[in-house]
């Protein structure tokens, strides 16, 4: 491993640690502004339970995709691979707020696959950052894309943003779709709608 690399290793566990009675006393301001009192019972304790809770939704910072999967060679197979229902947790950028929901994954391989259970690290590395849904997506196609090199690729997500939910906005049931499709799945209609099918949402 090169050594000038390590500046982007340190992981936001480590650099959350670092600034924890900072953080504790940020969150403990905050709470008294919203016209709270630190020193009821309950409250004792959340300033630090709020930082570990950061320490886990943002732990995808320092992480590098490329680093945890692991890819095989296809053995010829050429269909489609698709991985349904990846649930995830990420924070809309905009009011540090959760959006969550379910994410769809299609390829083709072309000479490479990856290993299934790395997907939903993939997913989860992107998804435990400061994100919106739209980055969110690409990041996800383009990683895999970089990955094994698929013939194609398709990623569709569809959440829920509390950003949206609980301010009162209206529509609160709506759901948000994104999706991103590169290669064959965005050349070719058939191999689209075959997976928007496999997945239905066609
Ligand atoms: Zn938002």
């Amino acid at each position: 491993m090169q050594k000038n690399k390590k500046t982007q290793t340190t992981s936001s566990a480590e650099s959350i640690e670092k600034s924890r009675p900072q953080l504790e006393k940020n969150v403990r301001s905050l709470i008294e502004a919203i016209g709270e009192n630190n020193s009821r019972e309950g409250l004792q304790d959340t300033p630090r339970r709020v930082v570990d809770a950061l320490s886990k939704i943002f732990s995808g910072y320092g992480q590098d995709p490329k680093k945890i999967a692991t890819t095989f060679n296809a053995e010829n197979y050429d269909e489609m691979i698709v991985m349904k229902d990846i649930e995830f947790y990420s924070s809309c950028e905009h009011h540090m707020l959760p959006f969550f929901g379910k994410a769809y994954i299609g390829y083709i391989p072309n000479k490479k696959i990856i290993g299934l259970s790395k997907i939903p690290r993939v997913v989860d590395i992107f998804a435990r950052r400061l994100q919106n849904q739209e980055r969110l997506t690409m990041e996800i196609a383009e990683t895999l894309r970089e990955l094994i090199d698929p013939r194609g690729v398709g990623v569709v997500i569809e959440a829920e943003h509390l950003c949206v939910k609980s301010r009162g906005v209206e529509k609160q049931n709506a759901k948000v779709v994104t999706s991103a499709m590169l290669g064959l799945f965005k050349k070719k209609l058939n191999t689209r709608n075959e997976f928007l099918r496999l997945i239905n949402h066609a």
